[in-house]
C-alpha cells in the first residue's frame, strides 16, 4: 500500500519502519502473549520500555546528568499551567516573548498565576518574524523568559537563542523537538507534546534542570515536577502505549544517524519547498521573513484566495494531505516533520512548480 503523502501539522506522519515494527508486536510484545497495551505499568516488560524511552531521549539530545526527563500527560498545552503554577515566583513575575498564538496561550494561562510582562512581541508584524536577539528584554529579576522555539502556525522558528544567564529559559519546542541539535543546557525547562517529531499524541515530553525541581505542598499533586520526578513519571498510569511508539521513534531517529544527520536531511526537505516558493516569480509567497523560516512548517499564500482553493483542491486530488493553513491565518502549510520522507517533499515541490505553471 502506497502511504499517503501527509503534510499534516500535528498528529503527523509517523516513520513507515515505525508502525510496520508497532504491527508485529501488536499482539504479542517480546513473547508476552499480551500487546504491549495490556501489559501492567509496574511489569518487567513494561519498565524496559519506559527506560529506554528515556535513555534514548537523553542520548539523542545529549541531556546532561542534571536534568529530569519527565514523560507526561496533557499535552503541551497543560504545561501553560504547570510551567508557571511550579516556577513563577509572585513577587517577580515571568516574562514571555510572543511570537505566535501558542505564545499567546502560554501568556494567557501565565497571567492566571502571576504577573507577566511581554519580553518582545512580533504579534503588530502579523507574526512574520522572530524578533532580534537585540528588541528582548526582560526584567532583571524575572522568574524564568519563555519562548516557543517554533511556531506552527506561521511557519517562523528561532534560529538562535536568547542568552538568560543565571535566568532560566524555557522553551515550548513542540514543534521542532530533535529535528536539529540544541544545547540542552541553556535552557531551564524544554516541553513538547510527542505528536509531531516524536510519535503519536498522549505523551509530552519535559525536560526540566533539577535545581528547579521543588517540592511545593500547596499545588495539587498531579501538576507539580516534584511528583514526576520522585516516581521516575510513574507516580499514575503513564500513557503506556505513546511511550512504547515514543521509544520506536527513537530508536529510528538513532538509526537514521541521529539529531545531526536529521537536521541536515531535514535542512535539504526544507530547501526543496522554499526553493519552489523562491523560484516562482512571486506566484507563491512565504508567511515567514527569509531569516525566521521554519524548516518544519512552511507557510505560502497564492495570489488570490481563489488559486489557493484551486491549489488545495488538486493538491487533494493528488493525494497531499494536510497542505490548508491554520484557520486563523489561512493559505497553505506543508509540514515537514522529521518522519516525512524527503521524495514526499520532492514531489510536493514538483507539484507547486507544475501547478504555477499551469495557473501564472
Ligand atoms: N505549542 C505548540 C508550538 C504547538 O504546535 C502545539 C500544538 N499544535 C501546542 C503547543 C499545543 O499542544 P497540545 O495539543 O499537545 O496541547
Amino acid at each position: 500500500m502506497a502511504r499517503a503523502y501527509n503534510f499534516n501539522a500535528g498528529p503527523a506522519a509517523l516513520p513507515e519502519e515505525v508502525l510496520l515494527k508497532a504491527q508485529k508486536e501488536f499482539l504479542d510484545f517480546e513473547g508476552s502473549h499480551m500487546s504491549v497495551m495490556e501489559l501492567s505499568h509496574r511489569s518487567k516488560e513494561y519498565s524496559q520500555v519506559h527506560d529506554k524511552a528515556n535513555a534514548l531521549l537523553r542520548e539523542l539530545m545529549e541531556i546532561p546528568e542534571n536534568y529530569e526527563i519527565l514523560l507526561l500527560q496533557g499535552g503541551a498545552s497543560l504545561q501553560f499551567s504547570m510551567v508557571p503554577l511550579n516556577l513563577l515566583d509572585r513577587n517577580l513575575g515571568a516574562s514571555y516573548i510572543l511570537t505566535g498564538s501558542w505564545s499567546e496561550k502560554a501568556v494567557k494561562e501565565a497571567k492566571r498565576i502571576g504577573p507577566v510582562e511581554i519580553a518582545a512581541s512580533t504579534k503588530a508584524s502579523g507574526y512574520h518574524a522572530i524578533p532580534p536577539l537585540a528588541n528582548i528584554h526582560w526584567n532583571k529579576e524575572t522568574s524564568y523568559v519563555h519562548l516557543t522555539s517554533n511556531n506552527t502556525i506561521y511557519g517562523t522558528q528561532w534560529q538562535e537563542y536568547p542568552q538568560t544567564g543565571h535566568i532560566p529559559l524555557i522553551a515550548d519546542m513542540s514543534s521542532d523537538i530533535m529535528s536539529k541539535k540544541i544545547d540542552v543546557s541553556r535552557f531551564g525547562l524544554i516541553y513538547a507534546g510527542a505528536q509531531k517529531n516524536l510519535g503519536p499524541s498522549g505523551v509530552t515530553v519535559v525536560i526540566i534542570r533539577k535545581d528547579l525541581i521543588k517540592k511545593d505542598e500547596s499545588l495539587p499533586t498531579m501538576l507539580s515536577y516534584h511528583t514526576h520526578a520522585s516516581s521516575g513519571s510513574l507516580y499514575n498510569t503513564p500513557p503506556t502505549l505513546a511511550i512504547y511508539l515514543l521509544s520506536l521513534v527513537l530508536e529510528w531517529t538513532k538509526d537514521k544517524g541521529g539529531v545531526s544527520q536529521i537536521e541536515k536531511l531535514n535542512q535539504q526537505k526544507a530547501k526543496l519547498i522554499y526553493d519552489a516558493i523562491d523560484e516562482s516569480n512571486g506566484f507563491y509567497t512565504g508567511h515567514a521573513d527569509r531569516d525566521s523560516r521554519s524548516n518544519m512548517n512552511i507557510t505560502f499564500t497564492l495570489p488570490s484566495s481563489e488559486l489557493t482553493d484551486k491549489f488545495l483542491q488538486e493538491a487533494a486530488d493528488e493525494g497531499f494531505i494536510g497542505l490548508s493553513g491554520h484557520r486563523s491565518v489561512g493559505g497553505c502549510r506543508a509540514s515537514i516533520y522529521n518522519a516525512v520522507p524527503h521524495e514526499h517533499c520532492l514531489a510536493l515541490a514538483e507539484f507547486m512548480k507544475k501547478f504555477k505553471n499551469t495557473n501564472s
